[in-house]
């Protein structure tokens, strides 16, 4: 069947079980209202489950535990006119009775529909769009209760109720319920016919009845806030630190946050752009005391791309709910774990290697020299060149620096120079450049940080480009006639000029460099590294491939960045061995930004820090070994191999036998699944690997057979529920 047939049937008997109700009603007046004629479908729905879902009369109830003692109830309510969500309770053991924490809430959808320009190159596959310049319309999403399903094994279960729509969007809600832990992930499921269409959406609870008695929230630099609801007269944004709003009730909390990194679609700052909501009257709705997570409509106000829809793709947009009877402080502890407090966990055997900085710390140093009178609190450092520079106290422990090493990156590789003036610049200034970047690269750096010089130079090649050097380098981006390759400064030895491809290849092979793909496929870089992977510089080993970020963004998918991982897949069917590794790709960043959500790293088989008066050889090594994985931050991989092979090396096939793939995982939210990925040189085999037998906070070693027989890579990608995730390189494989 169809999709589009099967929706018409679907909503067929929605309306006709509406028309059911409607009639049933008019017979039996007022008393009768709050009666619903909705059948709990439990078809999909095993009792053995950990998790009960059961009807009476209008109620449905869910129970699932929420740790090794306590259970949590969810009741919804389908009669008409009473709020869908009847109460929140908790038993504290199985021996004592449930107790609400809230009763009578209704989720909030607010859709804000947009229209996408397909005309622009990529068509969906898009970054600059401002869709905050064009006209949009905001939809409060009609929950209808005209459907009810339940379906659930082993420790998930999820309850559906539809129908919902907003504007030309409809579909349903669905509850995620996890055995074992406090939260329940909320999503509308909808889908719009209409071509065109970019998105936000703002969602939260609205109180009916019982309010909370105070609302509490980290603000952006950690510290805990607590307001009571009583003063709350208005709604109001809240920027606030780990993303989330807690309301706190006489018995417990209703905590509520978005999916970490999936609800932030790409933008170029990271800034905190005030991602929660409380309050009555929300979004000029008639709407009682609420709270939830939203969207600011103009994003950093540059390229403002939000969501795609693509026509009949089902957009799930989420919203976790924790439930607690700990205190507002303690919830609020409790769920930052899930992200490992916004942090990088160290990881025996590896280093947090994080690329792609425009912070142009290096600019604002140069500037600082020409245009700021000289201050007692100025310190000064010493160029290679021998010349000393001031450094004005708010550049001397910059914001990055201190954001970065406290998530726990240990080396970060910056874009610095993206301001355009680069390719043309004469050779005194560009040295200049270069002399203050690496001094400063030096000075930030210590045995347990190591701030890496780096470019996104975007000449010569096509498309935009990273650059990387295993030490200092000094290059020019341009080489007039008549100039040498190579030069020899008086103070600062050699000098390279370089002036095409050929000169970017002659130079990365000289210095040991490395270049890579910024940005696949979008952005600067649409129809890269597809039109030059036929050039020299792309076959040479010096190319490392391209990098990875969650742009654009889709939410009907079950992993982010799709647009890389599948080119990943297509540069390993290429052929010559090529590596995606995780670009972040955003400006600016102090303390108080909301840098976490946009984030990823990458954590590289190297176990110490190297120093910087060293070199760093030893982080490109790693890098062009395809000796790491990439990771949002709350999926692991410790360990990945193929028949005893890690990622960048070769494993050879049994013949006629299976591979054995081990994969040693760590995670915060319970996982969705892993996928085994490999190409034979033209087609991709995809075997996916079930983990929703999975807990939260779990560690586990699968040992997976898998037929790889005539495949030439192998790679896994792991997903949580969350959609967070982890990608390793590809295992060479060979049959012999
Ligand atoms: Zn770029």
């Amino acid at each position: 069947m169809n999709n589009f047939l099967r929706f018409d049937l679907e909503r067929g008997i929605g309306l006709s079980v509406v028309l059911i109700v409607a009639g049933y009603m008019r017979f039996h007046s007022a008393c009768m209202a709050a009666d619903s004629e909705v059948i709990l479908n439990v078809d999909d729905y095993d009792r053995s489950c950990a998790i009960e879902i059961e009807q009476h009369d209008a109620q449905i109830l869910v129970t699932w535990p929420l740790n090794d003692e306590s259970r949590g109830r969810l009741t919804m309510d389908l009669a008409v006119d009473r709020p869908l969500i009847r109460s929140i309770a908790i038993s504290r053991s199985l021996s004592t009775p449930f107790e609400s924490i809230v009763d009578s809430l209704d989720p909030v959808v607010l859709l804000r529909v947009g229209k996408r320009d397909l005309e622009k190159r990529g068509g969906w596959t898009i970054f600059f769009d401002r869709m905050q310049r064009k006209p949009n319309e905001v939809f409060n999403a009609r929950i209808g209760k005209t459907r009810a399903v339940a379906s659930g094994k082993a420790s998930r279960a999820v309850l559906t109720i539809g129908e919902v729509s907003a504007g030309s969007f409809h579909g349903e809600i669905r509850w995620t319920f996890y055995a074992g832990s406090p939260f329940v992930l909320q999503e509308a499921v909808m889908r719009t016919e209409k071509n065109g269409v970019a998105y936000l959406y703002d969602t939260g609870l609205v109180c009916r009845e019982t309010v909370p008695k105070q609302m509490s929230w980290h603000d952006p630099l950690g510290d805990f806030k607590t307001e009571r609801v009583d003063a709350i007269k208005t709604a109001r944004r809240l920027a606030v630190r780990g993303r989330t709003i807690c309301g706190e009730f006489e018995r417990g909390c209703v905590a509520l946050f978005p999916p970490p990194h999936r609800y932030f679609y790409p933008l170029d700052f990271s800034n905190n752009l005030r991602n929660i909501w409380i309050g009555p009257g929300y979004g000029k709705q008639a709407l009682p005391f609420g709270f939830g997570i939203r969207h600011d409509p103009q994003g950093d106000n540059r390229y403002v791309p939000w969501f795609n829809a693509m026509p009949g793709t089902k957009q799930a947009l989420g919203l976790f709910l924790y439930v607690s009877d700990s205190s507002a402080e303690q919830t609020l502890k409790d769920i930052a774990q899930l992200t490992r407090n916004d942090r990088f966990s160290p990881l025996k055997g590896h280093t947090v290697f994080a690329s792609h900085f425009h912070v142009e710390h290096t600019r604002e140093v140069l500037n600082a020299q020409e245009k700021e009178a000289n201050t007692h609190s100025d310190v000064t450092a010493r160029l290679s060149s021998g010349d000393e520079y001031r450094i004005p106290e708010r550049l001397q422990n910059p914001g990055f620096v201190r954001v970065l090493r406290d998530m726990g990156v240990d080396i970060v590789h910056l874009a610095e120079f993206h301001f355009g003036a680069t390719p043309r610049m004469k050779t005194i200034e560009r040295l200049r450049h270069l002399d203050v970047l690496h001094a400063e690269c030096k000075r930030l750096s210590d045995e347990g940080f190591l701030l890496l010089p780096g470019e996104e130079p975007n000449v010569h090649l096509g498309g935009h480009w990273i650059s990387f050097f295993p030490k200092p380098v000094h290059w020019v981006l341009n080489r007039p006639s008549g100039t040498a390759f190579v030069t020899e400064d008086p103070k600062l030895g050699k000098v390279y000029h370089v002036g095409d491809e050929a000169d970017v290849l002659r130079l990365l092979r000289a210095e040991q460099g490395l270049a890579w793909t910024a940005h696949p496929r979008i952005k600067g870089s649409t129809g890269f590294p597809d039109r030059y992977r036929d050039r020299p510089f792309f076959q040479s080993d010096r190319f490392l491939g391209a990098a990875w970020k969650a742009m654009p963004a889709d939410l009907s998918q079950p992993r982010l960045g799709s647009r890389v991982l599948d080119l990943l897949d297509d540069m390993s069917n290429w052929g010559d061995p090529k590596y995606v590794l995780g670009e972040v790709d955003v400006f600016k960043i102090e303390p108080d930004h909301e840098l976490y959500a946009h984030m990823n790293v990458n954590y590289l088989r190297l176990d110490r820090i190297p120093n910087f008066k060293d070199g760093w050889q030893p982080v490109l090594d790693a890098l062009r070994g395809g000796q790491f994985f990439v990771t949002t931050g709350e999926v692991l991989i410790p360990e990945f191999t193929v028949n005893g092979r890690m990622s960048g090396e070769i494993a050879v096939l049994p013949k006629g036998d299976q591979s054995q793939v081990r994969l040693d995982l760590e995670w915060t939210f319970p996982l969705a699944y892993a996928e085994i990925i490999s190409g034979n040189g033209r087609k991709i085999r995809r075997k996916r690997i079930d983990l929703s037998e999975t807990k939260a906070f779990g560690q586990d070693s699968l040992r997976i057979d898998a037929d790889l027989s005539g495949q030439r890579w192998a790679r896994v990608e792991v997903w949580d529920i969350a959609t967070n995730g982890a990608f390793t390189q590809p295992v060479w494989l060979e049959s012999r």
